[in-house]
């Protein structure tokens, strides 16, 4: 006589193409009286049909290639934000060659038109201080900050002269330093903005 688990494990290795030790004829004979390993037998076939059947059809079975695919699209994606990116970046960085000739046009007509020197000199110097935030964008915060206060004392003196009522003309350089002062924060958007994003994850604890 053959035990079950005998039995079992030669049909285990006659389902795998493997020569099981045991005679056939006497496997078959105990699975023909026996209910549960002929369902043991049963399940073990269906089973490998199934193997078989996700081996041989490609949809079933993951491509070979699935990282690459998946690569090429994270690429892709990752591309084309980096090309938006780097197009900002250059239109910032003419945004700020403009404003720099900007500040150093009006330190000149206003020297001209017998202005004070030192106004002048501080215009001139945040024309060049623009003209360098255009070659390295890296320095534009420490530039961002000082326009920013000029931006910031500048618009309070405008509303205490439109409460006071005095009418001075400080509402012009108001509309010099806005957009100077956007310029730079747009650029610092663009050079910075993969760290800015990451950071606000972070910030967030959403690290996708
Ligand atoms: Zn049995």
């Amino acid at each position: 006589m053959v035990s079950h688990d005998e039995v079992r494990c030669a049909l285990s290795a006659r389902v795998d193409g493997e020569f099981s030790g045991l005679d056939d004829a006497v496997v078959d004979a105990h699975v023909a009286e026996c209910a549960d390993c002929g369902a043991y037998y049963q399940r073990l076939l269906s089973l490998s049909r199934n193997l078989s059947f996700a081996e041989v059809d490609g949809g079933m079975a993951p491509p070979a290639d699935l990282s690459r695919v998946i690569l090429e699209g994270v690429e892709g994606q990752w591309r084309k934000l980096s090309q938006r990116r780097l197009v900002l970046l250059a239109l910032g960085r003419v945004a700020l060659a403009a404003v720099a000739l900007l500040w150093g046009a009006w330190a000149v007509t206003f020297l001209a038109a017998d202005g004070d020197p030192s106004t002048a000199s501080v215009r001139l110097g945040v024309a060049c201080a623009l003209g360098y935030a255009a070659l390295r964008p890296a320095q534009i915060p420490g530039i961002a900050l000082i326009v920013g206060t000029m931006f910031t004392f500048t618009l309070g003196f405008v509303v205490r002269d439109a409460v006071l009522q005095t009418g001075d003309s400080s509402a012009a350089h108001v509309l010099i330093l806005l957009p100077t002062l956007l310029a730079l924060v747009g650029t610092l958007a663009a050079d910075r903005g993969p760290q800015i994003t990451q950071a606000w994850r972070l910030l967030n604890a959403d690290p996708s």
